[in-house]
């Protein structure tokens, strides 16, 4: 990967898009810790984020992570509607894995007495109630990176379908080091390093989000159709809107 580019010329945010160019074409088909690697080493642990929902397969992608350097700042959107399941399991995470920077971030208390005072926006307006608990608090979190990492992967479908390895989030970089991996990746990551599963995974949940937005799936059903059922929504929105 001799081309890649040095740390100063990153953050000097140059050319983006030819940077977002060379990095993806250099990582096509590396494996999520080379990934995580390169992104550390190009942008710089005080540049890196890692953005985790402490979810259903989120401690995979903290793994391979926390291999690479537990110190990399981890940020975790708080909404206000989480499960107890998913802030216990948080902390199970932090102790298993040894993550040393977990932040986790909630939305403006202002911003909820404003648009949201009688918590019904998720009933009423759903991409609303997604942009002040998820959506602004990211981009408030992100501030201070260069750089974010993620967990999407390709087999997740729609949306996610074609994401690349790396692309372009405004002037910031975004890493999809499980961009290329499949399902049974994922499980033989939780497998070798016998990772506890989210504790909602035993009741028969495949994908969790905020309570009033996640439901049950069956066995047949895409693993995020618990998401949102009954409406057409399928993506929150911190990977459909800028982030800078
Ligand atoms: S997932 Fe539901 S409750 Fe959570 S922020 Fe979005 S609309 Fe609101």
């Amino acid at each position: 990967m001799t081309s890649l580019p040095e740390p100063a010329s990153v953050n000097a945010a140059v050319d983006v898009a030819g940077l977002v160019q060379t990095l993806d074409r250099e990582l096509s088909a590396a494996s999520p810790a080379e990934i995580v690697a390169t992104a550390l080493r190009v942008v710089g642990r005080d540049r890196l984020a890692v953005v985790s929902s402490f979810g259903t397969e989120s401690a995979a992608l903290l793994k391979v992570t926390a291999d690479v350097d537990p110190a990399i700042p981890v940020v975790f959107l708080d909404t206000g509607w989480l499960f107890a399941e998913t802030l216990a399991y948080r902390d199970t995470l932090i102790a298993t894995l040894g993550l040393r920077d977990v932040r986790s971030i909630q939305p403006l208390q202002e911003t909820l007495a404003r648009a949201d005072p009688d918590r019904e926006l998720w009933l009423t307006d759903p991409d609303a109630c997604c942009r002040i608990r998820k959506v602004e608090p990211l981009v408030r979190a992100l501030a201070p990176f260069r750089a974010w990492i993620n967990g999407r992967k390709r087999f997740q479908g729609a949306a996610r379908a074609a994401i690349p390895v790396v692309e372009e989030d405004g002037a910031r970089l975004k890493f999809n080091p499980f961009a290329n991996v499949s399902r049974a990746d994922i499980e033989a990551i939780y497998a070798l390093a016998k990772l506890p599963p989210h504790p909602l995974v035993a009741s028969g949940f495949a994908s969790v989000g905020c309570m009033p937005c996640t439901s049950r799936t069956t066995g047949t059903e895409d693993s995020r159709a618990g998401r949102w059922r009954g409406r057409a929504k399928t993506e929150c929105g911190i990977h459909t809107t800028k982030t800078s």
